[in-house]
């Protein structure tokens, strides 16, 4: 191995907080407030980074780093061959093409010749050509919803979570161009002895996203009640059942998501089942 393998960050914004707790989680440990430019990391021998996320798809190009957490919509539009190898579930977003609540408009085709906003040119660019549609671009670093409102553009295409920035600016979706959150990628041409790196941190990394709305429950169930009790339980795989040491009772595992679980313990518990447990799971890999 001729350097470090190197990971990078997102230094600020959205994606910082949670590409961090991830990277903790992930028992990659950054140190202190993962303020610092580059730590490194005591349990694999990987360096940290933290770079601003629209940089990150540059630095994974240009072969600085081996891996990175990053929007899969900067790396999109950067053009970047890095490969996606976790999506990570935060960060979600969409790059949506919208026009005025009023305007006449309600197919993307109905943009030819017509002017549209963004901070996204390149992919809103192949986006519309894909469709035939010849539009004038307007690229802006940020605030893109106003230009409709200033006579700047006729519709604008950015990224949307809720929807509220939208409304509020009295915009409304035609389009989706891009479903986006937040992803490990990993350059495309890896150096010698990185990949195997690339793929534990990928496995772990994604084994931690599955297991954060998961939860483990387990229960003691009377065998008369048995029957009744595993088909209450939806479960990722059939769930197990095992003899309790003393007779005329089993354990019931099963992993459920964290949305139903609140809603199962009633029923359970009316069912029969006793000694009811739910528990947080750290690792998942289905
Ligand atoms: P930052 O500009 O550094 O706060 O981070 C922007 C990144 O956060 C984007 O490139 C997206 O990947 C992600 N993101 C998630 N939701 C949104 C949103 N509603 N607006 C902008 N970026 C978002």
């Amino acid at each position: 191995m001729n350097r470090p393998y190197r990971l990078v960050l997102p230094s600020k914004g959205r994606l910082h907080q949670p590409a961090l707790e991830l990277a903790r989680d992930a028992g990659i440990d950054v140190g202190g407030s993962g303020r610092a430019l580059a730590a490194h990391c005591s349990r694999w021998d990987i360096e940290v980074l933290f770079a601003r996320s629209a940089d990150i798809p540059v630095w994974l190009a240009d072969g600085a780093v081996d891996a990175a957490i990053a929007g899969r919509n900067d790396l999109v539009e950067h053009g970047s061959r890095a490969r996606e190898v976790a999506a990570l579930g935060f960060g979600r977003c969409a790059l949506r093409m919208a026009v005025p609540a009023e305007a006449p408009i309600d197919r993307i085709e109905q943009l030819d010749g017509r002017r549209v906003a963004t901070s996204y040119p390149r992919t809103t660019g192949a986006h519309l050509a894909a469709a035939g549609v010849q539009a004038e671009i307007t690229t802006l670093g940020g605030s893109v919803e106003l230009a409709p409102r200033l006579q700047a553009a006729d519709a604008v295409c950015d990224l949307v979570s809720t929807g509220d920035t939208l409304r509020a600016n009295g915009l409304r979706a035609i389009d989706t161009v891009l479903e986006s959150e937040a992803v490990l990628a990993a350059r495309d041409t890896a150096v010698r002895g990185h990949d195997r790196l690339t793929d534990e941190l990928a496995t772990v990394m994604a084994s931690v996203v599955a297991a954060r709305d998961r939860r483990y429950l387990m229960l003691n169930a009377p065998d008369d009640a048995l029957d009744r009790i595993v088909e209450l339980l939806p479960g990722m795989d059939s769930p197990t059942v095992l003899p309790l040491a003393h007779g005329g009772m089993h354990a019931v595992h099963a992993v459920v998501s964290q949305d139903e679980v609140v809603g199962l313990l009633a029923p359970l518990r009316a069912a029969g089942a006793r000694s009811l447990l739910v528990l947080p799971i750290h690792n998942l890999i289905p």
